[in-house]
């Protein structure tokens, strides 16, 4: 089959697209033909080698697509079903093995789109809701780059949970975007971001500051949270927080920081069907997914420089053929 390898860690133009040996799915796995892959960021920090990675690899966590072949131990799903998954290695290939247990059946409305490049940050914004913190009604949220995969996905369901959600963006489309998707007070990064939710928050700070950007923001993130708030830190698309002084937690208002990660909050399979039934059920009752690039899978280089040069709003996906 033809699918993207990564030959060596570095940048973008370390993708190539190859042939390689089909997958041949395991007792439990089922074979899908892909027909949308997501691209995510922590495809390019395992490109880096900032995650463990050893070369060559077929990248990819995420996709969509048909069963065409099913494993000997498998009884619950059939050839023709369409599938999604988030956490299925060397998804960036024209065929996928996945492991049945993880192969999520996508409910009609939904398109393969849809489902393939937005199950794993549709499923993220969903457990730092309902996971890793709990905002309950009334409370207000920082939310940074919120005309990302995530933060137009996590701003929608925040709205339905009545948060009063605070973005922050850099440009005036993703500005119009995250207001689009609910953002109630949509604010550019700068020195004066903190004295701004500050002043939005009667003084008080957010509850919860959800931080997928790092490097660049975590100050002002723990700065802008209020007393007993909580700090969740999901990302690093401008690079990693450095070292940080725990005592800083003290003066700051007896804050809490947690550092999680998908895989944690869907590890079982009971979970994972909960959290893809809500969040696939929200998409049929009225969540939007904007899918704001398509490429050619044979493009993979030009999609991972797009996100990573903040050029990107919404998810991306990459079409086989
Ligand atoms: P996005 O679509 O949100 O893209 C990242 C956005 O971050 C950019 O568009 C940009 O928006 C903003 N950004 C700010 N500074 C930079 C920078 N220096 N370089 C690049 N981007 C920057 O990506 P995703 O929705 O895919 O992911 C968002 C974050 O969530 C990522 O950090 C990702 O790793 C993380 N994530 C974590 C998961 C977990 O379980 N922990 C699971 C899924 C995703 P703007 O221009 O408006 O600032």
């Amino acid at each position: 089959m033809r699918a993207i390898q990564v030959t060596r860690h570095g940048g973008p133009d370390v993708l190539s697209y190859a042939t390689v040996d089909d997958p041949i799915p395991a007792p439990d796995e089922v074979l899908v033909r892909v027909t949308a892959v997501g691209v995510n960021f922590i495809d390019t920090y395992l490109r880096r080698g900032l995650y463990p990675s050893q070369p060559p690899y077929v990248p990819g966590t995420e996709g969509a697509g048909e069963i065409v072949a099913v494993g000997s131990q498998v009884s619950d799903r059939g050839v023709g079903d369409r599938v999604c998954w988030c956490d299925t290695p060397a998804s960036y290939g024209e065929l996928v093995a996945v492991r049945a247990t993880r192969a999520v059946p996508i409910p009609d409305g939904v398109s393969d789109e849809v489902a393939g490049s937005s199950l794993l940050r549709g499923l993220t914004a969903h457990y730092l809701l309902d996971g890793s913190t709990h905002p309950a009604e009334g409370d207000a949220i920082l939310l940074h780059a919120g005309a990302g995969g995530v933060g137009l996905i996590l701003t929608q369901l925040a709205k339905r949970r009545g948060l009063r959600v605070i973005t922050t963006v850099s440009s005036d489309e993703k500005a119009d975007l995250s207001a689009a998707a609910g953002a109630d007070h949509v604010l550019r990064y700068g020195e004066d971001l903190v004295e701004q939710v500050r002043g939005l928050t009667d003084g008080d700070g957010v509850r919860v500051t959800y931080d997928g950007v790092g490097a660049d923001t975590f100050d002002q993130s723990v700065a802008a949270t209020g007393i007993r708030g909580f700090v969740v830190l999901f990302g690093a698309a401008s690079g990693p927080v450095p070292p940080f002084d725990l005592q800083r937690l003290n003066s700051a208002g007896s804050l809490s920081v947690t550092r999680p990660t998908l895989a944690h909050f869907i590890a079982g399979p009971d979970e994972l069907a909960w959290r893809a039934s809500e969040y696939l059920g929200a998409l049929a009752d009225g969540v939007e997914v904007r899918v704001g690039q398509r490429y050619r899978l044979a493009d993979a280089e030009q999609a991972h420089a797009d996100l990573e040069g903040r050029r990107t709003t919404g998810t991306s996906v990459l079409v086989p053929n």
